[in-house]
């Protein structure tokens, strides 16, 4: 694609590779989720948009206006575990008997979802507190997060995908690619012959996507490194020669090389950032969160929290910055009394 193809034109190569888009209201900050209709055989809806009785008469319209029905739908992706984009799958797949496709890993969460809430919520308050959040500040989270699972759903899954399979849609193959970090499900899927990645939530053009910590889902206890794999997964994804990137919210994306480049120096920028608190005194994860935010650290707790150990972690394993474990709570300094000039490149190979 050439840089002077205007977003009609876009649109043009969008809709000639028969694929749709509908835009799905969500409660949330992020605005409307994008969904993708797949037309050919099968018919395929990628994402649902989250549960409630608003986003599914969206969703009905949409697809009327498209010609559709739900009960026409028989296949659906789900792209990775994050409530705006599986919330509707199950009414969905019951209404119109469609098969429900979700990578491996994501398969348990999807058929359970919902029951480990409790361990969920126990997990991520003692991480908060660990990391100097006040209890009250957890409490009260933990209502909001228990209100926000209503907009989710199981589902049953019944037809697991695997890394690197490619799928067969009436004339388009789909190669699928496990691309974990914003979430440790993140799925992306690529059209080679089209050029047109369908990316959901790993790569947005207006918002960085941000890698939540979260639990591994393969049930081990070890928190992962969300920043540093979301980064290694945005190295693959910059290899892929993709003309057109189709985003879980937001507009489609012509240049994701240069995209992912402006990125990758924000979090550059915003570990150097850290580095320059850290140096000053030894902080919590939750002081940092406040000197960068102030106020949102504390409504955006666990957001904000997930963004500085993210981006700490980059520190740590530059060998710039350590733990310190007062028994209780968790604090990081930096591992030299003088300041280094430059702390090099924390993103080795971007
Ligand atoms: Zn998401």
């Amino acid at each position: 694609m050439t840089e002077e193809e205007t977003p009609v034109e876009v649109w043009e190569r969008i809709t000639e590779a028969d694929i749709r888009v509908l835009r799905i209201p969500t409660p949330f900050q992020v605005g409307r989720v994008n969904t993708y209709l797949l037309e050919g055989d099968p018919l395929t809806l990628v994402d649902s948009g989250p549960n409630s009785g608003k986003a599914l008469d969206e969703l009905e319209r949409q697809l009327e206006a498209l010609g559709h029905g739900i009960e026409d739908l028989e296949l659906v992706i789900i792209t990775h575990q994050h409530i705006d984009h599986l919330g509707l799958v199950d009414i969905v797949a019951k209404r119109s008997g469609a098969e429900v496709a979700a990578i491996d890993l994501l398969v348990p969460f999807v058929e359970n979802f919902g029951d480990d809430a409790a361990r969920d919520d126990e997990e991520a308050a003692a991480l908060m507190h660990r990391h100097g959040i006040s209890d009250e500040v957890v409490t009260a989270l933990r209502q909001v997060t228990g209100s926000f699972r209503a907009w989710g759903s199981k589902a049953k899954v019944t037809r697991p995908l695997h890394d690197g399979e490619k799928l067969e849609l009436g004339g388009r193959t789909l190669e699928v690619q496990h691309r974990p970090g914003h979430s440790p499900s993140d799925t992306v899927f690529w059209d080679e012959q089209r050029r047109i990645l369908l990316a959901a939530d790993h790569l947005i053009k207006h918002i960085s996507s941000n890698p939540l910590i979260s639990r591994p889902l393969d049930g081990s206890g070890e928190r992962t490194q969300a920043l540093v794999t979301y980064l290694e997964s945005l190295k693959k994804t910059r290899e892929l020669p993709a003309e057109i990137v189709l985003s879980g919210h937001g507009e489609p994306i012509t240049d994701h090389v240069d995209l992912i480049d402006k990125r990758f120096a924000m979090h550059q920028r915003r570990a150097e950032k850290l580095y320059g608190l850290i140096a000053e005194q030894p902080r919590t994860g939750h002081e940092l969160a406040q000197a960068i935010w102030g106020d949102v650290a504390v409504t955006q707790a666990f957001l904000t929290l997930s963004e500085v150990i993210g981006h700490v972690d980059l520190l740590v394993n530059a060998g710039h910055v350590r733990e310190v474990d007062d028994g209780d709570v968790l604090r990081y300094e930096a591992t030299s009394e003088e300041p280094p000039e430059e702390l090099g490149d924390l993103i080795p190979g971007a």
